[in-house]
């Protein structure tokens, strides 16, 4: 079989762990499989190279950036080869512009365009392990990018499909996917199999076991894909097509986002065309934007309230500034969290919404917005009933049962 391995931060943690990793992909090879290994950096150290980058009193330059973070990476890929050849395997290291990893130039969160595979293609047929540097590829113009937070994971789902692998492994330090962060609840339950549109959207609500835009490869190639531990040899939890699942629970997990932020623009002038300037002007700056609510308008102003990314308050501030003339008062509010509810039952089921409501209500929680798509009901909330919330709707759609 050829199959691809990744191994999160804290699986590529330290040098023993790093031995860990080694001693896993052995036994792999061992067993005749042709394999690709794909890491990311210890845990810990893209954090503490973004904060570098923050040293010098102005935004940075996101080329600059991302030459600095997929450093993080390429050690820990070349840490492992080393590991490997030690244990008399032939292994290489490649950072992602020799994977052939050709991405556009939106640095930070690059998008992945293409994939020339020949020379891993190559080192295969040599019986090399190829150890790949997650979370990075090169543009064009030859410059490094990389493929925003958590990305190694799409690293792995791209390089499997363009493989053709028989499966991808996402190595990382829970055993599977829960019903909810067994960090928060302890009382969660490993899901045994779930459907690609479930965990796309657990993924998508903030439960970041796996990066949203790998399970949405994975389902638009079909790659068979497993999330499992690389500290223990549990079974992990294959996420697969709907059909090929079952008993289907109404609501299958809890996801919980913090790293959202609010941003309301008060008493905004109720023009046509207002929308999509605002919204066109953020989408210009690559900011992803989540909910929106609009207000009915009164006296030819209306507020406008939607979500977007922590990280991405900064940029959203200086798109917005050109409004400034045509809306009241603009705020933004990172104090927040985001919390989910999952589950492709609540297709044919109803009353899934109003018992969120209700659960919240009971516990004195307000909230502050909504949206809904056909599986998923996501809320608003104060951050500091993050925990609270998730632990509260856990226990009332009987997760831990
Ligand atoms: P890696 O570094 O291996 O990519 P991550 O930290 O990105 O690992 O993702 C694993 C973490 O995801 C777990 O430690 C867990 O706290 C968190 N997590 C959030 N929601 C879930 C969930 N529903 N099931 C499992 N883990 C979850
Ligand atoms: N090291 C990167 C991050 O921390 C990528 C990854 O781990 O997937 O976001
Ligand atoms: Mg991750």
């Amino acid at each position: 079989m050829l199959i691809v391995q990744k191994y999160g931060g804290t699986s590529m943690g330290d040098c023993e762990r790093i031995q860990n990793v080694a001693n896993r992909v052995a036994q792999a090879k061992k067993q005749n499989h042709s394999l690709v290994v794909v890491v990311s950096a210890m845990s810990g150290k893209t954090d503490e190279l973004i904060g570098y980058t923050k040293s010098f009193g102005t935004l940075p330059n996101t080329r600059e950036v991302d030459m600095v973070l997929s450093s993080g990476e390429r050690i820990t890929s070349a840490l492992l080869a080393i590991a490997l050849e030690a244990m008399g395997f032939k292994a290489i290291s490649l950072s992602g512009r020799m994977a052939g990893i050709l991405t556009d130039s939106v640095h930070t969160k690059a998008r992945i365009q293409s994939i020339d595979t020949q020379y891993i293609k190559s080192l295969l047929e040599q019986d090399y392990i190829v150890v790949v540097a997650g979370f990075q590829g090169v543009d064009q113009k030859g410059a490094v990018t990389t493929l925003g937070r958590g990305g190694s994971d799409l690293s792995a789902v791209a390089i499997a499909g363009a493989l053709q692998a028989d499966l991808c492994e996402i190595y990382t330090d829970v055993d599977g996917v829960y019903t909810t962060d067994p960090r928060i609840e302890k009382n969660a339950k490993k899901i045994q199999k779930i459907s690609y549109d479930e965990m796309l959207e657990l993924a998508s609500m903030g439960a970041k076991v796996l990066l949203n835009r790998s399970v949405e490869l994975a389902k638009k190639w079909n790659i068979p894909l497993v999330t499992r531990s690389s500290f223990s040899l549990e079974e992990g939890t294959i996420i697969l097509n709907e059909e090929d699942i079952m008993e289907q629970a109404i609501v299958s997990g809890i996801a919980l986002d913090k790293n959202q932020a609010r941003v309301s623009m008060v008493d905004v002038v109720d023009r046509p065309g207002i929308a999509a300037e605002i919204f066109g002007e953020l989408a210009q700056a690559n900011i992803n934007i989540d909910m929106i609510v609009q207000t009915i308008g009164r006296d030819g102003k209306t507020d406008l309230d939607f979500t977007i990314p922590q990280s991405e308050v900064e940029e959203a501030k200086m798109a917005l500034k050109r409004f400034e003339n045509e809306v009241g008062l603009i705020e933004f509010d990172c104090e927040i969290a985001k919390v989910s509810i999952v589950g492709v039952g609540m297709k044919s089921h109803s009353g899934v919404a109003s018992r969120a409501f209700k659960t919240l209500a009971n516990e004195n929680i307000n909230i502050m917005m909504i949206s809904t798509s056909e599986i998923k009901v996501s809320m608003i909330i104060d951050i500091k009933y993050a925990e609270l919330a998730v632990r509260a709707l856990h226990r009332a759609y009987e997760l831990d049962k």
